[in-house]
């Protein structure tokens, strides 16, 4: 994850330590590198752009540059300034209401969802004790009902009784209902997904968030889709209210632009990287840990 642009970006910084002064000059050679690096690692070019202009500024403007260490300075600024790009106020799940608390989960096809919902739910039984159900709405694609089920059997998670035929709306009305007589304290409607953003499926989408009225709707998108994955999200985003991100195949992902560039550009906090294919792999996100991996 981020190797490249950790490198890139490195170079960058040991080559401004290295100096005891600094001329705005090299500032401004050393964010044309930045400003490379990072259109390298696939970010969105205006994410990119703003990004060294702030930067510059802040390093130019203030006394940062009179200061006895001022590579240092450059470099905290730097950090700062990418914790605030990845999203600095990421929370994870806020669950906080009377049970059972819903977690509706959106996506394209493909892009990890149902893998995604049963690892979230894995994470919400092992790690803070809730008592979790699973339950899957896609009608669409075969299997994808019992995909859910054998994951929940594999995670320990309960998951709604399939009944065949029945719609999604049908589904997600009676499994609020379950969840609640059951007392489960967290109800995950894993959704119907498609190839491609489509009406029907926003439309699904606006009808089972109107029934369930989810505390969270998390998009999961794959992060190896770079810059198509931060349009989907904006796109989806346009449509539902989404509460936050789950990039998946950070595992795979060496560039990591839609991660760098999501919270920019759509305004939606990544709220967990899904880290490989077993049911283990799943990483909150924490943009100040993860501006740490990217600068060493
Ligand atoms: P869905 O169609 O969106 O529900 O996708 P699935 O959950 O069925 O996942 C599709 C494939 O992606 C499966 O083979 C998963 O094991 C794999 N997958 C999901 N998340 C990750 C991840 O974070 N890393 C890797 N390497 N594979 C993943």
């Amino acid at each position: 994850m981020f190797d490249s642009l950790s490198d890139r970006l490195g170079g960058v910084f040991d080559r401004l330590r290295g100096r005891g002064a600094l001329t705005e000059g090299d500032v401004r050679t050393a964010m044309r590198e930045v400003r490379v690096a990072l259109l390298e690692a696939d970010v969105a070019l205006p994410v990119a752009r703003k990004f060294v202009d702030d930067v510059t500024e802040k390093a130019i403007g203030h006394n940062v540059l009179r200061s006895v260490t001022p590579g240092q300075q450059v470099v905290k600024i730097v950090n700062d300034a990418l914790v605030e790009m990845l999203g600095a106020d990421a929370s994870e799940l806020d669950l906080n209401v009377s049970p059972p608390a819903i977690v509706m989960m959106v996506g394209l096809q493909g892009s990890g969802k149902t893998t995604t919902t049963a690892k979230i739910a894995r994470r919400l039984k092992g790690r803070d004790g809730k008592k979790v159900m699973m339950a899957s709405l896609d009608v669409n694609r075969p299997n994808a009902q019992e995909q859910l089920a054998t994951l929940g059997t594999q995670v320990e998670v309960a998951t709604l009784p399939i009944i065949p035929g029945q719609q999604p709306v049908d589904i997600a009305r009676r499994a609020l209902q379950a969840a609640k007589l059951q007392g489960f304290d967290v109800l995950m409607l894993d959704t119907a997904g498609r190839l491609h953003v489509d009406q029907a499926l926003m439309d699904e989408m606006k009808a089972v968030a109107d029934i369930a009225r989810p505390q969270e709707i998390l998009l999961v998108v794959d992060s190896l889709t770079g810059q198509d994955a931060v349009n989907v999200a904006q796109n989806f985003s346009d449509q539902v209210p989404l509460t936050g991100v789950v990039l998946t195949r950070m595992d795979g992902d060496a560039r990591g632009g839609a991660a760098l560039s999501m919270r920019a550009v759509t305004g939606k906090p990544i709220k967990f990287a899904g880290t490989g294919e077993k049911l283990d792999a799943l990483e909150a996100f924490h943009p100040a840990r993860v501006a740490g991996r990217i600068l060493g």
